[in-house]
């Protein structure tokens, strides 16, 4: 089965990694919903690079860690492009604090939007994709879900536990032609690492054996391959792309 005519959703396309994901999904022949939060203008320019390039594509406004939201985003995409076949879970936030500063409110959120967000878009997802017998699902994660982080804590409890999350669908969904892997990047040039102050990106250089941060579309290339067929024997595994940063 090859890519055309397939609907690939990805959250929080509208800047940063995902938005190089649905550039290059968007190149390998899929149709794609660019699903973001807040910024309908970032959106809408990823839609009409796609559009230059002869991909159908859509934006979708939805709050994904918020289940209305999620199951409207649904309804709107299989509408206008079809039932969503590959779905790429990438909107994440951090709200750091080490961990006796750390507010319940910033626990949340963090939570809410990088893990229960998962949840709502998978389960929603997984429906046609039992029926058509075919489904590609990534989830990204993180180093951090790997290795922890001060500072991090409750964005690195949300980044595991989408580790377990995917190694318990993908045992549940591999003899459904569904694929759930997870990718964990290192350090990715993007808003979300922009804001970090020169002594910890400097710090995190020297962990990196590749001696370079990571671009955008490193990361995408690799989903890229995990939502082709030639990839339909990889299941349940976690990818790092971060530079050889946690190899053991
Ligand atoms: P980013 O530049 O901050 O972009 C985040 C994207 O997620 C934006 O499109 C944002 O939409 C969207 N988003 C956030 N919360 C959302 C929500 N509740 N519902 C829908 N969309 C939401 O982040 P990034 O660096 O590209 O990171 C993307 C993913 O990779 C995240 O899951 C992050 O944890 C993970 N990651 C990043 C790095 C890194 O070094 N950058 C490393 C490891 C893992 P709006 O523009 O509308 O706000």
């Amino acid at each position: 089965m090859g890519t055309q005519e397939k609907v690939a959703l990805v959250t929080g396309a509208s800047r940063g990694i995902g938005k190089a994901i649905a550039l290059a999904l968007g190149e390998e022949g899929f149709k794609i919903a660019v699903n973001y939060r807040s910024n309908a203008k970032y959106a809408e320019e990823v839609v009409e690079t796609l559009r230059q390039k002869k991909v159908e594509a859509i934006a979708v406004k939805a709050d994904v860690s918020n289940a209305d939201e999620v199951e409207e985003m649904f309804i709107n995409v299989e509408k206008t492009l079809g039932v969503v076949q590959v779905l790429v879970n990438n909107a994440g936030i951090t709200k750091d604090n080490l961990l006796m500063r750390m507010k319940n409110e910033e626990w949340d959120d963090v939570i809410k939007a990088d893990l229960y967000s998962v949840f709502f878009t998978t389960k929603r997802a997984i429906r046609p994709m039992l029926k058509t017998k075919w489904g590609r699902i990534v989830n990204v994660s993180s180093v951090i879900g790997l290795i922890g982080n001060k500072g991090q804590a409750n964005y690195a409890a949300a980044k595991a536990g989408i580790i377990g999350f995917t190694k318990s669908s993908a045992r549940e969904l591999a003899s459904r032609g569904i694929t759930v892997n997870a990718i964990a990047p290192g350090f990715i040039e993007t808003d979300m690492t922009a804001v970090l102050p020169e002594e910890i990106k400097n710090g995190m250089l020297a962990q990196i054996p590749a001696g370079r941060f990571g671009k955008t579309e490193d990361v995408a290339n690799l989903v890229r391959f995990l939502c082709t067929d030639y990839a339909s024997y990889i299941t349940g595994q976690v990818i790092a792309v971060d530079g050889g940063m946690t190899m053991v």
